[in-house]
């Protein structure tokens, strides 16, 4: 065992109010100590000079009550032809000293796999069932389904900003491909396999859960001269088991907001499993983006939604009672278009996700602090965000952006809108919080606050002048991208470059014009004024 783990694990004791042998009867008891030692559990009673040394890999530990436990471990005597079990049971002096002692049994467990490379992080003996464990099995079955039909890798494949970024990293970094062990985390198609192929993989694994995987397979034996290097394995990639470990891990495991569809887990789960301790990740960093934006025209398109309850008189029947319940439902779904950078009211910020170090564990709940500069004087509607990743290569870093502003990719933009815009004045500093909670429909319930301090003569006081919160579903967007709005510039809002250019700077020069919004029908915009006025 490693010397660190030695050396946590040293002077981990837990006082025990009696000891017994279970072979010996009662009266034998004596108060002892537990003691965790790098080679596992030593149990100690007074009344004995000997220590017990329980194996922990091999020993079994049960709770016979609050404050009881009992431990036994195969006899070993191998003078004995048979061989008996020992065991002792243990009193703890209260729950709370019995609820720590199994948990640092079950901490001692997981490390030492750790440690001794059995189990990469833990996560094989948990990962088997790992996905399973986390995600609701109708949810899953869908999810399969979906990506088990051609027309939505069609959808990937065809978004060529997407598929170009991907491509040019892996030519542009050979060095990291050529006679390298690859493994393609969510093959789908295959795409990402043949890439690598073509860079000079020595060979591709290319792990793929749904059905997919069959289409996979004709693909690449479509492809002869990079089929011999490519490996199809059906399965999911917390299940499956690779002949060997992989120099480089590629994936395309990004969902909207980036987190979308919990495949980031999988990915860092991959990592665990099949990564060497060297090995590079395409990508290895993700970044979410977020901004304050203005957008007048989205939120009376939200707001007038569900104008329809509103009614008195629908066929003689009142709707007004589920108006409250219709507004507060059409602003839980979040935002996913293409909107003009323009409209952001503050320079982004971003938090960062290193997908080549991050526990799987990190991705259960993201907690992200706001705090942004107002730049005009507006009404705030909401938070937009948007993400890129990079692919760190030896010889190119190369970012997939996915920013308002840059070429359309198919995961657009999203907005979280909120009920109750606020008012800032520019300079005004904006506070919040996005706190993101994974769920097992493979989504996330986002919970969105902005706040506004107060300005001018009571702001030393420090009182918060207005406070606005949303909570959206994920999993439920309002896909908005077939009704692209105007955005004329308001007179106070200068253009600004509020979207770093190292956002968006990336591009294949040699690929296909990107989507450009469509511009509105003039008269769109009068009938959203006249909207406006009725509400
Ligand atoms: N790599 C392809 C497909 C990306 S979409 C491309 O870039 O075009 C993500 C794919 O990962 C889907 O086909 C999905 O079925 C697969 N996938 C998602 N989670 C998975 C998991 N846990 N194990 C294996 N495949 C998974």
């Amino acid at each position: 065992m490693a010397d660190s783990l030695g050396q946590k694990w040293k002077n981990r004791e837990f006082n025990l109010s009696s000891v017994s042998n279970l072979s010996s009867d009662a009266s034998s008891a004596s108060p002892g100590i537990a003691r965790f030692t790098s080679d596992g559990l030593q149990i100690q009673s007074e009344s004995q000079q000997i220590p017990l040394n329980f194996d922990l890999q091999t020993a079994q530990i049960f709770k016979l009550g609050s404050v009881q436990s009992v431990c036994i471990m195969e006899g070993s005597d191998v003078s004995k032809t048979a061989s008996y079990s020992t065991g002792v049971t243990i009193q703890f002096k209260n729950e709370e000293e019995c609820e720590a002692f199994h948990s640092a049994v079950q901490q001692w467990i997981k490390e030492v796999n750790v440690q001794a490379g059995n189990l990469p992080n833990g996560t094989l003996a948990t990962s088997k069932s790992k996905f399973d464990e986390k995600i609701e099995p109708s949810s899953a079955k869908m999810y399969f389904h979906y990506y088990g039909q051609l027309l939505h890798q069609q959808n990937m494949l065809q978004d060529y900003v997407r598929t170009g970024t991907y491509y040019a990293a892996v030519m542009e970094n050979r060095a990291d491909f050529t006679g390298r062990v690859v493994v393609d985390v969510g093959a789908g198609s295959g795409i990402l396999s043949l890439f690598a192929a073509q860079a000079g993989a020595k060979h591709v694994y290319a792990v793929e859960a749904s059905e997919m995987a069959e289409y996979a397979r004709k693909l690449i034996a479509g492809n002869p001269k990079l089929a011999q290097r490519i490996t199809v394995i059906k399965g999911r990639v917390e299940d499956v088991e690779l002949p060997e470990k992989a120099d480089i891990l590629i994936s395309e495991p990004m969902g909207t907001l980036l987190v979308n569809e919990r495949m980031l887990e999988s990915y860092v789960i991959a990592r665990d499993r099949f990564l060497t301790p060297t090995g590079k990740m395409f990508p290895g960093v993700g970044r979410i983006h977020m901004a304050p934006f203005t957008d007048e025209y989205l939120f009376i398109e939200i707001a007038n939604k569900a104008l329809f309850w509103q009614q008195q008189n629908y066929y003689g029947v009142d709707l007004t009672p589920l108006h409250g319940t219709a507004f507060q439902g059409y602003f839980s779904q979040p935002v996913v278009d293409a909107f003009d950078p323009r409209l952001l009211i503050a320079p982004p910020m971003f938090h960062v996700l290193d997908f080549t170090k991050m526990k799987e564990e990190e991705l259960y709940e993201i907690d992200i602090p706001l705090r942004f500069i107002a730049s005009v004087g507006t009404r705030v509607h909401g938070l937009a965000c948007w993400f890129d990743v990079l692919f760190n290569g030896s010889t190119v870093q190369r970012w997939l952006t996915t920013a308002p502003g840059s070429p359309t990719t198919h995961w657009y933009q999203l907005r979280c809108v909120l009920s109750q815009p606020i008012y800032v004045m520019a300079g005004q500093e904006i506070t919040g919080r996005l706190h993101l909670i994974a769920h097992n429909a493979q989504s996330y319930t986002i919970y969105l606050t902005l706040s506004a301090k107060m300005w001018g003569p009571g702001a030393e006081q420090g009182g918060i002048l207005q406070t606005s919160s949303c909570k959206l579903d994920l999993k439920e967007p309002y896909y908005r991208m077939s009704q692209p709005q105007a955005y004329p510039l308001a007179q106070d809002q200068q253009p600004q470059p509020l979207v770093q250019t190292q956002d968006i700077h990336i591009q294949n020069q040699e690929l296909e014009e990107p989507e450009i919004l469509q511009q509105p029908s003039p008269n769109s915009c009068a009938q959203i004024d006249s909207l406006i006025q009725n509400i």
